[in-house]
C-alpha cells in the first residue's frame, strides 16, 4: 500500500497540501494507532478548489462534450477502478475496519456505476412535443455546473462513486469532501481519473474537518449543488446552511430499517438475510436490518437461532479472510456505540454478545449484540447504532407489525419476509420507507431509485433521478406558425383575441 504523509487534496489537476500547512491525523481501527495524517483543508483551500472547478466549468471541454465522448472517458474510469481492485480493498480494509473479504466487492461495485451512468447518459432521451403547425416544445438539457459531494465513512470509495458518476455523466464539475475518519481511498480517484483522461480541474478533492471544509463547500457562492450522505442531523444542518442561497440539496441520511418476519416465510432463507442484513459491513449500514421484527408464533425459535448464530460469527482483524465482523471505524464511534450497548442492557433482555471479545483487548471491536423483546419506546429501538447491534421485538398481527415498523423517525429500508403474496406486497406499501425488499436482501438494479422518507432523506439516487438532480431541463418554446400577441398600445386592439379568452395555451 502507498500511502503519503499527509494523504494530500487534489486541485486542478494537481497534489496540494493546505494552505496554511495544518494536517489532521489518522487512525487505523485495529489497533487505533496513527498511521498517517491528512490535509486539513479550511476556506482557503476550498476556495482554490470551488476556482478550479468553476474554471472547468466555464472554459473546459467537459460541460460540452458530446455524450459518446464523455461515456468513453467514464468507461476508462471504470477500467482504471478495477484495475486497483487489490490496492483498494486492502486500503477500505486498513482504514474502515471492514472484513477484506467485503472490501474486495468494493471496486466492481463503483465501476459499476461509471459504467451504468456511461450507458445513460448516450441513451437518454428529453421531451419533446409538438402541436401541429403551432408550436414546438422541447427540453434542452445542460449540466447544473459546480457539485459540491460531501460523503460518509461507511464503504467511503464506494459511496463516493454513487455521487461522482453520475455528476460527471451529467457534466458537472466536482468538489469532493470525504469523510475525515477515512481518507485513504479516495486519494486513489486522482490517479484513475488522470490515467482516464479527464480533463483536469473537473475533479477536486479537498480533505478535512465536516465543520471547516464541509461547511465551507455547503456555504460557498460559487457552488451551485450540494450531494450529501451522512447522519440526519448534518443533513439538517447543511440544509439550513445551503438555504441562503437556495441551492440544489440531494440527501441520503440515517436509518432504522425493520425486517418483518411472518410466520408462513421461508425462516431459513429470514434467517441468513436478516443476520447478514445488520452484521454485514459490521453494521455499519445505512440499510441495515437493526430492527427484526417476528410474528409471536415463530418468535422464540427464531430469537434462538438468531441469537445462536450471532454469537457463532467469527470477530476478528479486518485484514484476516475468515472474519466476519472487523472493528468499528473509529474510538469516537465505538464509544458511540458502546453506550447504545450499555442502555439496550437497562431497556431489553440481552441475548447475544454486549461488549469487547475477550481475544481481541486492543482495537475497535464489538461481538454482534442482540437484544430481545425491545419495547418500541427504547432508545436501541429509535436510534440509529451505526454498527452490529439488533433490537429484536415480537409482533401478533399485520396491523402491528407496520405500526412498529413506522413508528420511528427514519424511513430509509424495509424487509418483508412472507409466502403469502397478498401480504407481502400490502404490507410493502404501508411501510413508510424509500425502499422495501420483498423477501430479499439489499440488492438494487441501479436503474431504481435509491433513498428515504421522513428523516432518512431528500430526492433520491439512482438512474434517470441521479441525472436529473445534476441536469437542469431548459424548455424551449419555438412558434411554428404566425405569432398571435394581443396588440397593447396599437389600434384595434381586439379583446376577443385568443390570448384574453383563455386560449393562451396551444393544447
Ligand atoms: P456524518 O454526517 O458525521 O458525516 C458525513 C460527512 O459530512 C463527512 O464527510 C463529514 O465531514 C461531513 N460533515 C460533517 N459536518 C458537516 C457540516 N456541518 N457541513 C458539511 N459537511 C459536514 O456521517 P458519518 O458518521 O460519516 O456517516 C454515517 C451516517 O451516514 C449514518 O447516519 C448513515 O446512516 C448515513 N448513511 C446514509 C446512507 C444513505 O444512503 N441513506 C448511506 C451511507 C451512510
Amino acid at each position: 500500500m502507498n500511502i503519503p504523509d499527509p494523504i494530500p487534496h487534489h486541485i486542478g489537476g494537481a497534489p496540494t497540501g493546505s494552505a496554511d500547512g495544518a494536517a489532521f491525523d489518522v487512525l487505523a481501527p485495529a489497533a487505533n494507532e496513527v498511521y498517517t495524517r491528512a490535509a486539513a483543508g479550511g476556506q482557503a483551500d476550498i476556495d482554490a478548489a470551488v476556482a478550479a472547478a468553476r474554471r472547468a466549468f466555464t472554459d473546459g471541454p467537459w460541460p460540452r462534450m458530446r455524450n459518446r465522448e464523455r461515456a468513453r472517458i467514464l468507461n476508462r474510469i471504470a477500467d482504471a477502478v478495477e484495475s486497483v481492485d487489490e490496492e483498494l480493498a486492502a486500503m477500505e480494509s486498513y482504514d474502515t475496519g471492514l472484513p477484506i473479504t467485503q472490501a474486495k466487492g468494493q471496486a466492481r461495485r463503483a465501476a459499476e456505476n461509471f459504467r451504468f451512468f456511461a450507458d445513460l447518459v448516450v441513451a437518454r432521451s428529453d421531451d419533446a412535443y409538438k402541436v401541429p403547425g403551432m408550436q414546438l416544445n422541447y427540453v434542452n438539457r445542460k449540466p447544473v455546473g459546480v457539485a459540491g459531494l460531501i460523503t460518509p465513512w461507511n464503504t467511503p470509495f464506494m459511496l463516493e462513486s454513487w455521487k461522482l458518476a453520475p455528476a460527471l455523466a451529467g457534466g458537472c464539475t466536482v468538489v469532493l469532501k470525504p469523510a475525515e475518519f477515512t481518507p485513504l481511498s479516495a486519494s486513489l480517484w486522482a490517479q484513475v481519473f488522470a490515467e482516464a483522461g479527464l480533463p483536469d480541474g473537473v475533479f477536486n478533492l479537498v480533505n478535512g474537518i465536516g465543520e471547516v471544509a464541509g461547511e465551507a463547500l455547503v456555504t460557498h457562492p460559487d457552488v451551485d449543488l450540494i450531494s450529501f450522505t451522512g447522519e440526519t442531523g448534518t443533513g439538517r444542518r447543511i440544509f439550513a446552511n445551503a438555504s441562503e442561497r437556495l441551492k440544489g440539496l440531494s440527501m441520503e441520511l440515517g436509518g432504522k430499517s425493520p425486517a418483518l418476519v411472518f410466520a408462513d416465510a421461508d425462516l431459513e432463507a429470514a434467517l441468513d438475510s436478516t443476520l447478514f442484513g445488520v452484521f454485514s459491513l459490521n453494521g455499519e449500514r445505512c440499510t441495515a436490518s437493526s430492527r427484526i421484527l417476528v410474528e409471536r408464533s415463530v418468535y422464540d425459535g427464531f430469537l434462538a437461532r438468531f441469537a445462536e448464530r450471532a454469537a457463532a460469527i467469527k470477530v476478528g482483524p479486518p485484514d484476516d479472510p475468515a472474519t466476519e465482523v472487523g472493528a468499528l471505524v473509529h474510538p469516537e464511534h465505538y464509544e458511540r456505540v458502546l453506550g447504545y450497548v450499555e442502555s439496550g442492557k437497562g431497556e431489553a433482555r440481552l441475548v447475544a454478545g454486549g461488549g469487547r471479545p475477550e481475544h481481541l483487548p486492543d482495537g475497535n471491536y464489538l461481538s454482534p449484540t442482540v437484544f430481545a423483546d425491545v419495547p418500541r419506546t427504547a432508545r436501541i429501538f429509535q436510534e440509529e447504532i451505526f454498527g452490529p447491534v439488533v433490537a429484536v421485538t415480537p409482533f401478533d398481527t399485520d396491523d402491528e407489525a407496520v405500526d412498529l415498523a413506522n413508528d420511528v423517525q427514519y424511513g430509509l429500508a424495509g424487509y418483508v419476509w412472507t409466502n403469502d403474496l397478498r401480504r407481502a406486497h400490502r404490507v410493502a406499501d404501508r411501510i413508510e420507507a424509500g425502499m422495501v425488499w420483498i423477501n430479499s436482501h439489499n440488492v438494487r438494479d441501479l436503474r431504481s431509485p435509491f433513498g428515504g422518507v421522513k428523516a432518512s432523506g431528500l430526492g433520491q439516487e439512482g438512474g434517470h433521478r441521479s441525472l436529473d438532480f445534476y441536469t437542469e431541463q431548459q424548455a424551449v418554446h419555438v412558434t411554428l406558425g404566425d405569432v398571435h400577441t394581443a396588440r397593447f398600445g396599437a389600434e384595434g386592439y381586439n379583446d376577443q383575441d385568443p390570448f384574453f379568452s383563455g386560449a393562451g395555451s396551444t393544447r
